[in-house]
């Protein structure tokens, strides 16, 4: 009898539940915790965590860090708060919006979540982006993650960025889309990149699918797990932007600070 693809990953997922059951272990630092908690989290993470609830830059979302530069600068700035790099660039995004800092204990989880098949994962991250997000009263059309290579996703057994954003798109009551964005070259992994680098290595990963649906007045939510220069999705805004789509919002699990 031969298996499909879809019945395969299922019976992959039925398995993983059963050996990593969710909600048993806390999704940070892996402590028992009972089964009650919202975001599998235990007190000590959900303390240490470095939530992105204080100043953030108004266009991507960054966590902006109280620099003394940044103190005198409250003195006479007007106009919304930009992070260095929203100051010298323009996005295709129209707004950016993250749930923590990246920093080390966060680089930890989504480490645990990409690379040691922790897909039970998704659903609890996707909660954290989904409680991230309604508060901001999106007007949203559909739901869209960052594409992974169709080589890395069979290699992984999953798209991380995908399993919070059907989180997300359930949540928030709105479809999920993947027929429209592509990753279409195999690339190396961009953490080692520059911004430069990371830039030419996402201009050509990306593409449209063909005979993707047009996206003529949509609003569309784009997940991704991190937000680092936002090369990635700011190019896949522009695709999306191609598509016709009239206003692209990105949401990220966690983005460095400036
Ligand atoms: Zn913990
Ligand atoms: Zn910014």
């Amino acid at each position: 009898m031969k298996l499909s693809r879809d019945r395969i990953i299922n019976l992959g997922k039925l398995l993983s539940d059963l050996i990593f059951p969710s909600n048993i272990y806390c999704i940070c630092c892996g402590n028992l915790i009972d089964n009650s908690r919202i975001y599998a989290l235990c007190d000590q993470c959900l303390e240490s965590i470095h939530w992105a609830n204080g100043r953030t830059c108004a266009k991507c979302g960054k966590v902006l860090m109280e620099t003394e530069g940044r103190k005198l600068l409250d003195q006479i700035r007007s106009g919304p708060e930009l992070c260095d790099n929203c100051q010298n660039n323009t996005h295709y995004f129209e707004q950016g919006f993250t749930c923590m800092q990246y920093s080390s204990m966060e680089r930890e989880m989504v480490h645990r979540f990409k690379f040691n098949g922790c897909a039970y994962m998704g659903d609890k991250l996707g909660k954290i982006l989904l409680d991230r997000i309604l508060p901001e009263h999106l007007q949203l059309h559909l739901v869209m993650a960052v594409p992974m290579h169709p080589r890395n996703q069979v290699k992984r057994g999953y798209n991380q960025s995908e399993l919070m954003a059907k989180m997300v798109a359930k949540g928030l009551g709105v479809d999920y889309n993947n027929q429209v964005l592509v990753r279409k070259q195999y690339k190396a992994p961009m953490n080692k990149l520059n911004a430069e680098q990371r830039y030419a290595n996402v201009k050509s990963s990306y593409g449209l699918k063909q005979n993707s649906p047009k996206l003529e007045h949509q609003s569309i939510l784009l997940i991704d797990d991190v937000y680092t220069t936002g090369s990635t999705v700011d190019e896949c805004s522009r695709l999306l932007k191609e598509a016709g789509a009239e206003k692209v919002y990105v949401l990220t699990l966690a983005a460095g600070a400036n």
